[in-house]
């Protein structure tokens, strides 16, 4: 950490600075410039709060140089983490996972037609909602542990791997016989207590943004993830909510190769969440494979009109087949295959 002094900090002053930075267990470098002091701090604090400095008498400017997060950081496995499935998927590596499904399971007819289409058009797993985090309670909330047992038996089906979203603490035992990831919606993202659960059981989980979480409190949520010892976290960019209104969110494509390099973690992106807009989803998967995504996730259904929850940016199947077939010409463009 560097604390730049004021020019017109007085020598008590900055012996003040010195003597806490000290009590808070760094060793101090301080320069004496022309102008003003500097003072290096080093030392692992990363819970420090740098405004404790900053509302000192003389301080100009405090500047951190190391990330609150540890485990998250790309320091932590410069060589990127891959995670490895048993149907051998692996996300992080140089294929891209593409995960696709309809919003919420909302049928046996629905979830195998949709399943069925998804695994021949070239997708490795199987995305749907068992219970939904609805903006209005009088919507649809899901089917439940049903749902669950859809879903494994049409991943099992079509050799897909499963993912759904995990809402609150109790359901993380029910979920765990039927699931392969588990899925952390962008409203849960600092559900600190969830987070915590999740770090002791051995099952993946992909960690969405949160609408207005910024990069760096998306890596400290998955920390806490980590420091409960399950490495195995897949950060997802959503879209964040902005001032524009023509599409749902803004999907920050940016985020991605900014993740890559403050993170080892894989990086998902969702164009369905992150546009809202059937049109517009395939041009940001396509966007996002380019900018590196290592996973993708697509809502898919095949009666969209009629579906319980977000029908206006599911892709109907043959749609979703396309975008496939381009993936496929784009990601060896930028060094990658479709898994
Ligand atoms: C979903 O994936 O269907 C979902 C509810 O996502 P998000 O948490 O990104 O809104
Ligand atoms: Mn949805």
């Amino acid at each position: 950490m560097i604390v730049a002094m004021q020019e017109a900090a007085s020598e008590e002053q900055i012996q003040v600075v010195i003597e806490h930075l000290m009590e808070m267990g760094f060793s101090v470098h301080r320069t004496t410039g022309e102008r003003q002091s500097i003072l290096a701090a080093v030392g692992a604090r990363a819970d420090f709060d740098t405004r404790n400095l900053e509302v000192l008498s003389g301080v100009e400017h405090v500047h951190r140089i190391s990330a609150p997060y540890k485990l998250s950081g790309r320091s932590f496995r410069p060589e990127g983490t891959v995670i490895q499935f048993s149907n051998g998927v692996k996300v992080g590596g140089d294929q891209v996972v593409v995960m696709a499904g309809p919003c919420s399971v909302e049928s046996r007819e629905q979830l195998f037609t949709v399943a069925e289409q998804i695994a021949k058009a070239g997708a490795r797993a199987l995305r749907g909602g068992a219970f939904k985090p609805r903006s209005s309670p009088y919507s649809f909330q899901g089917l439940g542990i049903e749902a669950l047992k859809l879903l494994r038996e049409a991943g099992d089906k079509f050799n897909l791997l499963v993912i759904s979203e995990v809402m609150e603490i109790s359901q993380i035992g029910q979920m765990l016989p039927y699931i392969d990831i588990f899925q952390v919606g962008a409203r849960n993202m600092q559900n600190f207590n969830l987070l915590r659960e999740l770090g002791k059981v051995k099952r993946p989980v992909l960690l969405k943004r949160g609408i207005a979480a910024t990069m760096e409190e998306l890596l400290l949520s998955a920390e806490y993830i980590m420091s409960g010892g399950n490495y195995e976290v897949i950060l997802c960019e959503r879209g964040i909510r902005t001032f524009e209104t023509y599409t749902r969110n803004t999907l920050d494509i940016c985020a991605i190769p900014i993740i890559h390099k403050l993170s080892h973690l894989p990086m998902a992106s969702d164009p369905s969440h992150g546009t809202g807009l059937r049109d517009k989803v395939a041009p940001m998967a396509r966007a996002s494979v380019a900018a590196g995504a290592d996973v993708l996730l697509i809502e898919v259904h095949h009666d969209p009109d009629k579906a319980l929850s977000d029908g206006a940016q599911s892709l109907y199947p043959q749609q979703f087949a396309e975008l496939m077939d381009t993936l496929r010409m784009i990601a060896p463009a930028v060094g990658r295959k479709i898994a």
